[in-house]
């Protein structure tokens, strides 16, 4: 068999791997093995174009290639161990950036080899653009999502100025693709430019629209991967390019429908322009009422239906343990308990997933935003473990909110309410919330695992 029959099988085993992995890491049951099918695919893809291409390298290549290899993984490798659970959204943003970094600079390197190809240079120009955007947009992102930039930054007539600039460096790319110039330095400018738009394009998008640009900027490096797939002709990076640019648009796509807002309008239409001092009007003026963990203890230990909706605070308050030891302790005394997820509820989609996977929860308790609005008003209680945005009435009731028009969990309906949190402040899209206020409420103030422990000891006690 030749060298390149072995490297197309391995390139034929990577794919198979990657679609596999990808299926399965669609239950959290499977997730963790898919995602290792996939990582020894990648492993078997890189090893096979290392040793099988019939492009000889000099040892001192090899040497270089495989520091790079061994620097690389265990700088992953130990973030990755390292990672708090609520850093891990602008860990996924940052490592999507790398990938869209990654892409542009095949594109600057592989340039000047091949000028004498329109088909190549076509590839190599697609994939830095993409790949620059995706990788300016991602450090953005990552900005935000870390809390180093909370404010979106709009100039005067953002709108008209990002679609100038996306013109320009479009009309430039195509310049470039058509005429191929043996100097790479109009590439240099495409590259400064589609890292301008990439910044500009995330600079303004700002309160409850971010998940939306997440999944968008990871189509983008997907599809910039795919490009260098084309360019490289390797069926491994094509699938591998083609699988997240597919699955990244099938997400931006849900994502849009979860927040009930067009791409277009995430894009260009400036989330949070109106008012959102006050946000709920008259609505958030009131008294609040709070709770004691004891009291909180008897609402449950008596209901017959409980839902808990967890929100970005179980992730900071690292409560999804204690959460479950509850819901299993209140279960063990006749209570129906299930879990609400909202689509968007903390920094990352398929964030309270992975939180409540990891402490174990049955996934058949876990109930999707639209399965479980129609049940609240059968509800007894209702655990708001902090959650704020996705249980904020004004985004049905308030029009002047940020957030009107985005579906919420309908938690008022149920028959009482308690929200855990340490204090009145804002969730990420930084707009008050009614739902506090409201007579049915009551606030237990303080870091949710702290909360639900003292909930837990007294209803043990009754
Ligand atoms: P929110 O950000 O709206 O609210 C979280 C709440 O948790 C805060 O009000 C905070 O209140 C409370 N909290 C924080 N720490 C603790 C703690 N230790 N113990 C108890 N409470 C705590 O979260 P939601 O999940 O309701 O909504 C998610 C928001 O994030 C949406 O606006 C969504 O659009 C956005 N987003 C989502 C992404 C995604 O992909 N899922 C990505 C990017 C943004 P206090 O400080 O008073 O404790």
């Amino acid at each position: 068999m030749t060298t390149q029959a072995l490297l197309n099988i391995a390139y034929l085993i990577a794919a198979v791997t990657f679609m596999t992995g990808m299926k399965m890491l669609g239950s959290p049951k499977t997730a963790r093995k898919g995602n290792l099918i996939a990582a020894v695919g990648m492993g078997i893809a890189i090893l096979a174009t290392i040793f099988l291409h019939d492009k000889q390298v000099s040892g001192m290549i090899y040497g270089l290639i495989f520091a790079a290899i061994i620097i690389g993984t265990f700088i992953g490798w130990y973030i990755a161990v390292k990672v708090e659970m609520t850093k891990m959204p602008e860990l996924v943003s940052f490592f999507n950036g790398m990938g869209g970094a990654t892409a542009a600079l095949i594109g600057l390197l592989e340039y000047v080899h091949n000028t004498d190809s329109a088909y190549k240079i076509s590839m190599i120009v697609a994939g830095l653009l993409i790949g620059s955007v995706s990788f300016a947009g991602s450090m953005i992102a990552w900005a935000k999502l870390s809390g180093k930039m909370r404010k979106p930054v709009r100039l005067p007539s953002y709108n008209i100025i990002n679609t100038i600039l996306l013109l320009i460096t479009v009309a430039l790319a195509v310049y470039i693709a058509v005429e191929r110039p043996a100097s790479p330095v109009m590439l240099y400018v495409l590259f400064a430019l589609a890292l301008l738009y990439g910044v500009m394009f995330v600079l303004p998008i700002g309160g409850a629209d971010m998940p939306v640009v997440i999944s968008l900027l990871n189509s983008f490096t997907g599809l910039a991967a795919a490009f260098g797939g084309f360019l490289y002709d390797n069926m491994a990076m094509l699938t591998g390019g083609v699988l997240v640019g597919s699955a990244g648009t099938i997400l931006t796509i849900a994502m849009t429908k979860a927040m009930n807002r067009s791409l277009a309008n995430v894009i260009f239409g400036g989330f949070g322009d109106t008012n959102v001092a006050g946000g709920g009007g008259d609505a958030t003026q009131g008294t609040v009422k709070s709770i004691t963990p004891s009291d909180a203890g008897i609402l449950l230990n008596y209901a017959n239906n409980v839902i808990i909706v967890p929100g970005y605070g179980l992730a900071v308050a690292q409560a999804q343990h204690a959460i479950h030891e509850l819901e299993e302790l209140l279960e063990s005394k006749g209570v129906n308990v299930k879990y609400a997820i909202h689509p968007v509820a903390g920094r990352m989609p398929g964030h309270m997933n992975v939180l409540l996977a990891e402490a174990n929860v049955d996934y058949d308790k876990l109930v999707d935003m639209d399965d479980i609005n129609p049940q609240f008003k059968n509800t007894d209680v209702v655990l708001v473990v902090g959650a704020n945005d996705v249980v904020n009435p004004a985004a049905k009731t308030n029009p002047g909110s940020p957030i009107y028009g985005m579906p919420v969990l309908n938690v008022e309906e149920a028959k009482n309410v308690i929200v855990l949190k340490r204090s009145m402040k804002p969730g990420y899209a930084g707009i008050d919330n009614e739902l506090f206020y409201y007579p049915k409420t009551s606030m237990l103030f303080g870091d949710a695992k702290d909360s639900i422990t003292k909930i837990i000891n007294e209803v043990k006690n009754m």
